[in-house]
C-alpha cells in the first residue's frame, strides 16, 4: 500500500529541492501517495494565510509531511509557518542528525551526532514582555517584591519556561530513539549551575528519566555526579563545555538532548562539523505527526537557478523512510547519497573547493546521479 505523505514545496529554492527529492524517493521503489499542498509567502494572497487550514488538515490526515523551506519575511507581522506548524501539531522533538559523509569538505571526518532538541519551551516559548510596557513594569515590580531579584526598569524580558512534563517526554524520546537505532549514549546538555529553576529542573528530571531507563545516578560530592550502567549510557555536560568538547573531540558524542535554545545553536554548530547546512537534514516529530525538512532556509537568492544542494532535503526524505519503517530503502538511499558525494563528480557548487567551479553539478544533475547509483 502506498504511504500517504503531504508534500509542501515551500518557497525560494524549496520547490526545486522538493521536486528532485520526490523523484529520488519515488526511485527507491517505495510507493507514496503524495498529497501536494502550497504554503508560504507565495500563497499569502491566494489563501489569505501563509499556512492555510487545509494544509494542516492534510498533515493531520496523512500524519507525515515532507516540507521545503519557507521564507519568514522580517517585520511584516508574518508568523513563521515553521513555528506555527510545530505548535499546531505538537511536534515537540526537533531531530537533527549530523553525520560526516566522506567527500564532504569538513575539518572533521569522524562525526555522527544526533541532536534531539526540545521544540516547544524555553526562551523560544514566545512569552515576552516589551520594554516600557505597563505589564513589563508590573513584572519587574513583582520580581523585586517576591525576592526573586532586581531587574533594571528599562529592561525588555523574555521568559524561559521549562516544565517537568516537557523535559520528561523529550529525554524519554532520546532514550527510545537510542534503543530503536542502536545508539550507545545520551548526553543531556544544560546550564544548571546558573539557572537553577529552569535548567536545574531540566537536569534533575533528565536524571530521573535516566534512572527509569536503568542508569544509576551516583552523587559523589556536591556538584560531582557519576552515571553507571544502563543499556544506553547517560552523562551530562554544561553547555559551554559541550561547545568546546564538540569542537575538540566530536567523535566522543552520540545523542545530545538539549532544551530549545541550546539545541538551536548546537544543531548549527554540529551541522558545521560535518560540512554545513547543505547536508544537514531534520525532522519535527510529535506523538502523532512528523514533518521532515532540511535544517537550512529557503536561500531565496538562488531561486529558480537549479543550483543549490538538495542533499539536506533528500536526507530528510531518508529520515522519513526510516520513520515509516522502510529501513532497507532508507539504507539504499543513504548509501547512494554517500557514494555520489564520495565520487565528487556530480556534487553541487557548495561541495567544491572553489565555489565558482564550472564543473559543479546542478541540483537536478546531482539528484539524477543518486537515482543512477540506487539503480546499480
Ligand atoms: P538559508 O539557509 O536560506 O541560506 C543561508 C545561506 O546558506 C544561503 O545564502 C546559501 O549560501 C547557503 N545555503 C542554504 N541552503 C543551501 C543549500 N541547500 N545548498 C547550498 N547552499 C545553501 O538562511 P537564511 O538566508 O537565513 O534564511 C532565508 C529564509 O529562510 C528566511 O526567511 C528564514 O526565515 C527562512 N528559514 C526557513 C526555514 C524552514 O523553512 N525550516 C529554516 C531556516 C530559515
Amino acid at each position: 500500500m502506498a504511504y500517504p505523505v503531504t508534500l509542501i514545496s515551500g518557497d525560494g529554492t524549496g520547490p526545486e529541492i522538493v521536486a528532485v527529492t520526490k523523484k529520488v524517493l519515488d526511485a527507491t521503489g517505495v510507493e507514496f501517495d503524495w498529497v501536494e499542498m502550497e504554503a508560504g509567502v507565495d500563497v499569502m494572497e491566494k489563501y489569505g494565510s501563509p499556512l492555510p487550514d487545509h494544509v494542516v488538515d492534510s498533515i493531520r490526515e496523512t500524519k507525515v509531511a515532507l516540507k521545503g523551506p519557507i521564507t519568514t519575511p522580517v517585520g511584516h507581522g508574518f508568523r513563521s509557518v515553521n513555528v506555527a506548524l510545530r505548535k499546531m501539531l505538537n511536534l515537540y522533538v526537533c531531530l537533527r542528525p549530523c553525520k560526516y559523509y566522506p567527500g564532504v569538505r569538513s575539518r572533521y571526518d569522524n562525526v555522527d551526532i544526533i541532536i534531539v532538541r526540545e521544540n516547544t519551551e524555553d526562551l523560544y516559548a514566545g512569552v515576552e514582555f516589551e520594554q516600557g510596557k505597563p505589564e513589563t513594569a508590573q513584572l519587574i515590580k513583582f520580581a523585586e517584591e517576591s525576592g526573586a531579584g532586581k531587574i533594571r526598569e528599562d529592561s525588555g524580558i523574555s521568559l524561559k519556561p521549562i516544565s517537568v512534563s516537557g523535559t520528561r517526554r523529550i529525554v524519554q524520546w532520546a532514550f527510545d530513539y537510542a534503543r530503536k537505532y542502536n545508539r550507545k549514549k545520551v548526553t543531556i546538555v544544560h546550564k544548571a549551575n546558573i539557572m537553577k529553576y529552569s535548567d536545574g529542573l531540566w537536569l534533575k528530571v533528565g536524571r530521573e528519566v535516566a534512572e527509569e531507563n536503568g542508569v544509576k545516578v551516583v552523587h559523589k560530592a556536591e556538584g560531582w555526579v557519576v552515571y553507571e550502567g544502563g543499556d544506553v549510557e547517560f552523562e551530562d555536560r554544561i553547555v559551554d563545555n559541550m561547545c568546546m568538547q564538540l569542537v575538540q573531540k566530536p567523535e566522543l558524542y552520540d545523542i545530545l538532548v538539549l532544551p530549545n535554545f541550546y539545541g538551536d545553536i548546537l544543531s548549527d554548530l554540529s551541522a558545521g562539523l560535518v560540512g554545513g547546512l547543505g547536508v544537514a537534514p531534520g525532522a519535527n516529530i510529535g506523538d502523532e505527526y512528523a514533518v521532515f525538512e532540511a535544517t537550512h532556509g529557503s536561500a531565496p537568492k538562488y531561486k529558480g537557478m537549479d543550483k543549490v544542494n538538495p542533499s539536506a532535503m533528500i536526507l530528510s526524505g531518508m529520515l522519513m523512510l526510516r520513520h515509516l519503517g522502510e529501513t532497507e530503502a532508507a539504507d539504499r538511499l543513504e548509501n547512494a547519497v554517500a557514494a555520489v558525494i564520495k565520487e565528487g563528480k556530480y556534487t553541487t557548487y557548495d561541495m567544491r573547493e572553489n565555489r565558482d567551479d564550472p564543473t559543479a553539478a546542478k541540483c537536478s544533475e546531482y539528484a539524477a546521479a543518486i537515482i543512477r547509483e540506487m539503480e546499480k
